[in-house]
């Protein structure tokens, strides 16, 4: 679904006349400011009611479009940025003529390149693969970078690790320690991404979440209480927008 919402103040705002009003107010809310008058107000009160308040509307009006935006998920040739590692990059899609999808993905830009012949759903598919391909490329390094370095400290080592695109679980822990991490970590930053290898790790020793779990987890991370509530704070709108 995509959220269009009018961006300008003069799009937004209208004037609402009414009896019941003792004074006058101004209504915020996705998409639209109100001035509510009261049928006794004159043109000249009106207008100077909102020279005073019109940029605290404005400012209102433009964080309820940012929070509607954030929350509902933005189809990703709409889509000018990217959550990478923990802050917003720029990204950039072009249309050429090629063959195939390219993408170019640092830790500052991401650019996908697309074959201009390439229209509608399939072309947000295309888009979605490409992305999503080299994504889960750089999780699996990065993956198997906190691996190496909490495995050793109490003998945890998983017999083999997947990364799925998943949209209920950050990751889990098999009977036989095969660990599944959620490809969208991918977007989150490192010490989010570290704490969920962690915690499936811990897994292989402790099944539930017990307080023994807990322990042992704190034992590789003493900090690992910021990282769940990231996750709690800022995984449902991750997930959202991209599943
Ligand atoms: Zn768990």
């Amino acid at each position: 679904m995509t959220v269009a919402m009018p961006q300008t103040f003069a799009d937004a705002f209208r004037i609402r006349h009414s009896a019941r009003a003792k004074r006058l107010r101004l209504v915020v809310k996705p998409g639209l400011v109100e001035l509510v008058a009261p049928l006794a107000a004159n043109e000249r009160q009106a207008q100077d009611f909102l020279a005073r308040h019109r940029s605290w509307a404005e400012k209102k009006l433009h964080e309820m479009a940012a929070h509607q935006t954030g929350a509902a998920h933005i189809s990703l040739s709409a889509a000018t940025s990217l959550p990478w590692r923990g802050k917003e990059i720029p990204l950039t899609i072009l249309d050429e003529p090629r063959r195939n999808a390219r993408v170019e993905l640092s830790d500052e830009a991401c650019v996908i390149r697309l074959p201009a012949t390439t229209l509608g759903a399939a072309r947000e598919q295309l888009l979605d693969r490409a992305l999503m391909t080299a994504a889960q490329k750089r999780l699996g390094v990065r993956i198997d970078y906190w691996i190496q370095r909490h495995a050793a400290r109490y003998g945890l080592y998983p017999r083999a690790t997947r990364i799925k695109r998943m949209k209920s679980r950050w990751g889990s822990c098999g009977p036989r320690n095969d660990l599944n991490i959620n490809l969208l970590l991918a977007f989150v930053p490192d010490g989010v991404l570290e704490y969920v290898v962690v915690h499936e790790l811990c897994h292989i020793r402790e099944r539930n979440h017990g307080p023994a779990f807990w322990q042992l987890v704190a034992l590789h991370l003493p900090e690992y209480m910021q990282q769940r509530r990231w996750l709690k704070t800022h995984g449902s709108a991750l997930l959202q927008r991209f599943c």
